[in-house]
Order: structure tokens, then sequence, then C-alpha cells
């Protein structure tokens, strides 16, 4: 078989390895952090009806500005934001490559601070953007000292946050992006993917757009929405950031089918959501219970949790793998990372886990 690494590819593509989630269709599947609650049924029933109703229209070219679905996504969001603000694609992964192709790309480079989502570095080196790794803090944080110390070392064009941070579960404070926005005149770029599960009170990036421009704030409906099949991804940022991704995005990029099904989940907010108090209810369960078997787990803001203490990660993602239970192993030595997922599923890990050798 040939490998890629033999044909003609980008020099600065070779040898690296594409995302690497492994996916098992398993008994209890919590290694991607999706929320594992389906969408409810009479939910199901509005989608399918305004699915049915762009299928008439379906021969045509579906609005490639996706009107009605930014004003759902600046109403949903709130803090004063209009469709004017809001940018949407297919997942937060593509909101962020094409910001890397307008921001990023050869001769540009992004800072950030690992460990963090894996799709950043993959994305970067996706665009030719170079990938600048910083240190955290202690417990994986990130203070303003450190940020605009880093970013003064580096200079980037581009800095990366994510809060709260996979794989971590840590946020990052308003007062470190502020800062790092102060500190740099490239773009700050903050993945708040899980920000629905942040405990109530923990502000959002979103109350620092008002005045800065160079801010771009991603949210995804994978999450919390339970929406991950369907593949919705959104920025708020300045009005100017939605006209420089004009310039990358590929006409009519979101289906009509994909704008009536995300417009007919977010008619139907509360219900999506219903279930983020119940899964914050299985995290926190988690770090508890993580803790009592011996293990340490980190507190988290988002819908899983980082436990360390694992003499042999992939003996024991193995083991539960052999069990119909699937949870990620994010190569961080002696660490593994499980989604909060329904009461019966979280049961179902911590007692097979508990019953390892
Ligand atoms: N950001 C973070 C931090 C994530 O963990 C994920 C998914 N695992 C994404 C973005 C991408 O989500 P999607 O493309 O489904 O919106």
């Amino acid at each position: 078989m040939t490998s890629f690494d033999e044909l003609p590819i980008r020099d600065d593509l070779r040898g690296l390895k594409p995302y690497g989630a492994p996916q098992a269709h398993v008994r209890v599947e919590l290694n991607v952090n999706e929320n594992t609650h389906p969408v409810p049924a009479d939910v199901v029933d509005d989608i399918m009806r305004r699915i049915h109703v762009a299928l008439g229209t379906i021969n045509r070219y579906p609005d490639r500005e996706f009107t009605a679905l930014r004003e759902a996504l600046a109403g949903y969001l709130g803090h004063g934001l209009t469709a004017e603000n809001m940018w949407a694609a297919n997942g937060s992964n593509e909101v962020i490559q094409q910001l890397l192709q307008a921001f990023g790309g050869p001769g540009r480079s992004v800072l950030a601070f690992p460990p963090t989502y894996s799709m950043h570095s993959i994305i970067a080196a996706g665009t030719g953007t170079q990938w600048i790794p910083a240190q955290r803090d202690a417990e994986f944080e990130i203070s303003p000292a450190t940020a605009v110390a880093a970013i003064q070392a580096h200079q980037p064009d581009i800095v990366f946050f994510c809060t709260p941070n996979n794989p971590t579960g840590t946020p990052v404070s308003v007062e470190t992006i502020a800062a790092a926005y102060d500190a740099t005149e490239g773009i700050v770029f903050v993945d708040e993917a899980y920000a629905e599960f942040a405990p109530e009170g923990e502000p959002t990036a979103l109350t620092l757009l008002e005045g800065r421009p160079r801010l771009v704030i991603s949210r995804t409906m994978s999450k919390a929405f339970a929406f991950a099949g369907a593949r919705v991804g959104y920025l708020a940022a300045d009005p100017a950031v939605a006209d420089a991704l004009r310039l990358v995005r590929l006409p009519y990029h979101l289906s009509a089918l994909t704008q009536a099904a995300a417009e007919g989940a977010l008619a139907h907010t509360p219900a999506m959501l219903a279930m983020v108090d119940d899964i914050r209810g299985q995290r926190d369960r988690l770090v508890r219970e993580l803790a009592v078997l011996g293990y340490t787990p980190y507190p988290s803001s988002a819908n899983f949790v980082l436990f360390g203490g694992v003499r042999d990660p992939q003996d024991v993602f193995d083991k539960l793998l052999a069990q119909g239970i699937i949870i990620r192993d994010i190569g961080l030595p002696h660490h593994l990372r499980v989604t909060a997922g329904t009461e019966a599923e979280t049961t179902e890990f911590l007692d097979a886990l508990a019953a390892l050798d």
C-alpha cells in the first residue's frame, strides 16, 4: 500500500498524524465529549418538518449567508449580539479552519497553551500556520502574566485559548483573555465549545467582545445542544471578522438541510439544553468518585473529567473497551479523560473502573 508520504504532498505535511480519536460503536461511548442524551422526540419531529420544507427547494442552492440561522444564533447568545456578529460553518472545526485560512497561513504563527484541543494544532498544520506551544501554570491554569509573557516572547499573529479547556476542563479567566488582547495586535481566539457546562457565574469571553474587534469566540452545537451529527459550529466577533471569512469560505458551505436542522434545534433551545444540569451533576459525581477510587481528577467546567494517577492508561482503556465502554487516552502520561454521560452510563464506567485489578 502506498503511504501519502510517497506522494508529492506538501513537505510540511509529511509525517503528520490525522485526528485520531478511535471511533468504536460500543455500549457506553464516553470518548469524544458528546451529549449522550438523544434529542427529544418532539424536537426531532419539528426538525423533520423543517427538513421536509427545505427539501421542497433542494434543487436550489441554499442561502449563502444563512441569515435566519445567524439571527437565531445571535438571539441564543444574547450579549447584545446581532446576525452581523455571527458566522457559522460545518462544526466549529471548520470555523477554526476558516479563521486560520484568513488570519493564519504560511509565514504566520499561532500561540497556544497545551494540553489543549488536538484539532487546534492539526488545523494550524493544515493551513501552514506555525504552531507555538507555551507553558501553562500549575493545575493547567493560565494567569494574565503567563499569557502576556508568552505573547511578548513569541509575538504571534494569533493567540488561541480554549475555555473550558479540552482535555483538562480548566477555565481561562476573562482577565487573562483581556490581558492577552492588550498585549498583542493579532487575533485573540477563544474556543468556548463547552461554555454551557460551566458553573453558573463563570463569565464568558462574550462579555469582552464590545470594543475588541480582534477578539473571536467560537461555540458549537455539538456539545450541550446534543447536535454533534448535524455539524454546526459558529463564532461571535466584530462583523469585519465575518467579512474576512467570506474571502476564504466555499460558497454555500452550509447546506439547506443543515440550516433547517440548526434553526429547528435553536427554536427549541430550552428542550435541547434540558440535560445540561444533569450532565453537570454527573461530571461533579465523576470528580468525587474518581477521587474515592484513588485517582486524581481535575476540577472541570466542561462535560468531561481528566484524571491522573493511572498507572497504565492504555491497559485501562483496553480493559474498559473489552467491556463495551470507551473513554479517551489523550496521550498525557498516567492520565485518561472521560465524558460525563447519563447517570446509567456514568455508573457503568465507575463500576467497571472500580472492578479493574
Ligand atoms: N473545540 C473543542 C474544544 C472541542 O473539544 C471540539 C470537539 N471535540 C470542537 C471544538 C469541535 O467541535 P465541532 O467541530 O463538532 O463543533
